[in-house]
């Protein structure tokens, strides 16, 4: 199933996801819908929220179908060490058509469940440090934006209040 993306203004976006308890196969076929919508959507990450969900889901892929070995399944993930700092365009799946350039650590390491409930840690540089760290800002309700200047904020809320306006967004 392919689950439509959800935008900036919807309220789930912007609230803590909750706790993942339950690992069955509920959730491996909600995981394989994700990596679906995901990849339909030309996404490199995705947490649940953005498809409406409130659950501390999210998953990574950051060569895009290239390597079946870089599919990331990062349940009720933590970031538990950063390192370094690089600044790099980022972009979101429920902002579309928006980039602003992101200061974030440039390595980092994550400790998450798999989908047996295991729990495992991961060390990711460069993009995919910036996904570890996305994805998991998804989780707690935290978008890319709250790491831009305010005016940049400010100016790119207003334009999106343009397009909600004109039905657009
Ligand atoms: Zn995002």
């Amino acid at each position: 199933m392919i689950y439509p993306i959800v935008k900036f203004g919807n309220p789930v976006l912007e609230k803590p996801a909750e706790t993942v308890t339950v690992f069955d196969d509920e959730l491996k076929k909600l995981i394989e819908d994700m990596f679906e919508s995901m990849y339909v959507a030309h996404g490199v990450g995705l947490a649940a929220p953005q498809i409406g969900l409130s659950r501390r889901i999210a998953i990574v892929d950051v060569t895009f179908k290239e390597d079946p070995r870089a599919k990331l399944i990062l349940i009720n993930p933590e970031i538990i060490h950063t390192e370094g700092r690089h600044t790099q365009s980022e972009g979101c799946l429920s902002i579309p058509d928006f980039r602003e350039n992101v200061s974030r650590p440039n390595k980092v390491t994550i400790r998450a469940q798999d989908i047996h409930c295991k729990v495992f840690e991961k060390t990711g540089e460069e993009l995919l440090a910036r996904a570890f760290l996305h994805e998991t800002d998804h989780l707690n309700g935290k978008l890319y934006i709250s790491h831009i200047s305010a005016l940049k904020r400010d100016l790119m809320k207003r334009k999106i209040r343009k397009l909600m306006k004109a039905g657009e967004w």
